[in-house]
Formats: C-alpha cells, sequence, structure tokens
C-alpha cells in the first residue's frame, strides 16, 4: 500500500524552514503532497499562483513530491487523496498548543488520519513566513530566511 503523507501549510512565502520539512518528510513517505491551504476570504503576501509555482520548483529535485492547493477543510482534502497521515512542523513550544489542539480538532473530524510532527532544525527554529514579510517590508536581507526564487518573486512583488 502506498503511504501518501501531506504537509499543509500556507507558505505564505515558503522559507528555508519549510523546505527542510519537505525534503526529510520526502525520506518518510512514498508520496508527499505538499498542500498549500487557500483562503478566499484573505488576501496573501505571495499570490497561490505564485506560491504553487516556487514550491513546485523547489520541491523538483524529491521525485516523489507534489504540490497542490487545497480549500477547505484539510481532512476533506487528505480523503480525497487517500491519505492518513499530516505531517506538521513544531519549531518551540510555543507552536505545540496551536499544533496540539488543531491535530485534536483533525482527530475527531477523521480518527483515521494520524497528524505526525517533525521538529524544525535548530537554524530554522526561529523561522516563520510572519518574520520573513516583515524583513521583506522592511528591506532586509532574506537570502538566509527564503531560498533564491522565493527571494525573487518577493523582491519583484515590492519593487514598485
Ligand atoms: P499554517 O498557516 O498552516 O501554520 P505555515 O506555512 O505557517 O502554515 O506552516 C506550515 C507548517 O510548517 C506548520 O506545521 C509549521 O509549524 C511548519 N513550519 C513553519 N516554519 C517552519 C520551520 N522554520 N521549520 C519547520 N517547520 C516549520
Amino acid at each position: 500500500m502506498t503511504k501518501t503523507a501531506i504537509y499543509p501549510g500556507s507558505f505564505d512565502p515558503p522559507t528555508r524552514g519549510h523546505l527542510d520539512l519537505i525534503e526529510r518528510a520526502s525520506t518518510l513517505f512514498d508520496h508527499l503532497i505538499v498542500g498549500v491551504g487557500v483562503n478566499t476570504t484573505k488576501t496573501p503576501f505571495i499570490s497561490n499562483e505564485d506560491r504553487v509555482a516556487a514550491l513546485t520548483e523547489l520541491v523538483e529535485p524529491f521525485p516523489n513530491v507534489t504540490v497542490e492547493t487545497f480549500e477547505g477543510l484539510l481532512v476533506t482534502f487528505a480523503r480525497s487523496r487517500d491519505c492518513r497521515i499530516l505531517v506538521r512542523g513544531l519549531r518551540a513550544v510555543t507552536d505545540f498548543d496551536y499544533e496540539f489542539r488543531v491535530a485534536l480538532a483533525n482527530r475527531q473530524l477523521a480518527p483515521e488520519i494520524e497528524t505526525a510532527f517533525l521538529l524544525a532544525r535548530e537554524e530554522y527554529s526561529f523561522l516563520a513566513s510572519s518574520v520573513v514579510r516583515e524583513v521583506a517590508m522592511l528591506g532586509g536581507d532574506l537570502s538566509h530566511f527564503v531560498p533564491p526564487v522565493v527571494e525573487k518573486l518577493i523582491l519583484a512583488q515590492l519593487s514598485p
């Protein structure tokens, strides 16, 4: 049986921390779907199309990783892909409370689906998309935080 896992998130923008998690999770499952959550009521920093395009380029080195968008309930998306494993990252204790509640809610909704947590690498444990957005708005160097393809996207977006 093929073990498919979904790594869901906003990826707004994708960071080096996300990429590290994708690389590590790709070795644990037969197929990893990076699920880009699309929220129709909020305007993202980076458009859905650009996030998907950047992630698709970034996962090219990993043949068992694909990128898809989803709208609405994650467990509905997971069921539609015959997936029973959700992967999330834990950076610090502060992530735990939120992740724990979301995982329990998902379990209530879909008891057959498990959430697996991978610990962030130490050097990325401070790294969040919100930090990248803030540094970008303030004109700081993004190269330590995001891969070049994402940096280009952000700079293109910020230039008038
Ligand atoms: P969401 O809005 O769903 O939290 P994010 O894109 O912020 O989406 O994060 C998606 C997942 O990636 C979360 O599980 C988050 O904890 C994890 N993550 C975010 N940044 C990092 C990082 N630097 N290292 C490891 N995991 C991370």
